[in-house]
């Protein structure tokens, strides 16, 4: 993707996610400028809410995903979008602190930890499609897996980058991904409650067919890292929009990829059999 277009798609996803302004009114750096400080205003109010997550706050479509989703939860089975041989090249190109480039190599230990070398961050030399990883604009974001060409992993300090499971979350995006609540068979599972949802937030709620997603074969996972919490997108961050069938099922951790999470990973990219 030449730099142009990625330009125009960050502008989309801006337009989409924070205003209901006409895209085609941003078209300033000042008014973009105008944007970012209207997420960071939010921010701040995630500091102070620690039942939170950073990457459902919805400053992008999807929560956090970036871009044109593709019709298919929780794990992508177009093979396109897949990284080839699990290689997935980065540039990090954010501003960052030396604790926070710290983490955010440690997130990618941790995807080479657990698929024994399966999966591999490396930093990009000449690869035509590899990931930015960036600071700005505002929020947690990601593609969903690989787009062709250079896309962006976001993660604005300090909010994306307090807990591993924020980080793991984002890359788990790029390396194809959905949120665990977008599965097929999430009714089973959890009680969406659409009344105590902020209007216009709803589409982070829609649900896919079975043919265009796939779980690889692995039941629903509320430890999942991808799972959102209980209130997101909730409208004063106390009524529940999400409540689990079980009683005493705990949603939204983010400690770190689960068990089913990187087995899933392990079955998309064929681990077991390389
Ligand atoms: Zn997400």
């Amino acid at each position: 993707m030449e730099g142009f277009e990625v330009l125009v798609l960050w502008a989309v996803v801006y337009c989409v996610s924070v205003s209901s302004v006409p895209l085609n009114e941003y078209k300033t750096e000042s008014q973009l400028k105008h944007v970012n400080i209207t997420i960071d205003t939010k921010y701040s109010s995630y500091i102070t809410l620690s039942d939170v997550t950073a990457d459902e706050l919805g400053q992008y479509e999807g929560g956090d995903m970036i871009g044109h989703i593709p019709e298919m939860h929780n794990g992508l089975v177009d093979e396109k979008f897949r990284w080839q041989d699990g290689v997935v090249p980065y540039k990090i190109v954010g501003n960052f602190s030396l604790e926070q480039l710290t983490k955010i190599q440690q997130a990618f230990h941790t995807y080479h930890n657990v698929t024994d070398g399966c999966i591999r961050f490396v930093g990009r030399t000449d690869q035509h499609d590899y990931i930015q990883v960036k600071s700005n604009p505002s929020g947690c974001g990601s593609n969903v897996g690989r787009q062709g060409g250079i896309q962006v992993v976001n993660l604005q300090p300090p909010g994306c980058l307090y807990t591993p499971g924020t980080i793991q979350h984002e890359f788990l995006h790029a390396l194809g991904f959905h949120h665990e609540q977008t599965r097929w068979d999430r009714d089973e599972y959890v009680t969406i409650s659409w009344d105590y949802m902020k209007h216009g937030s709803e589409g982070n709620f829609a649900i896919h067919e079975e043919d265009k997603a796939t779980g690889f074969g692995f039941p629903y996972d509320y430890q999942s890292v991808m799972h959102y919490g209980s209130n997101a997108f909730s409208v004063n961050h106390t009524a529940d929009t999400i409540t689990p069938v079980d009683p005493n099922a705990k949603i939204g951790q983010r400690k770190g990829l689960s068990d089913i999470d990187i087995a899933k990973l392990k079955k998309m990219y064929k681990c077991d059999t390389k």
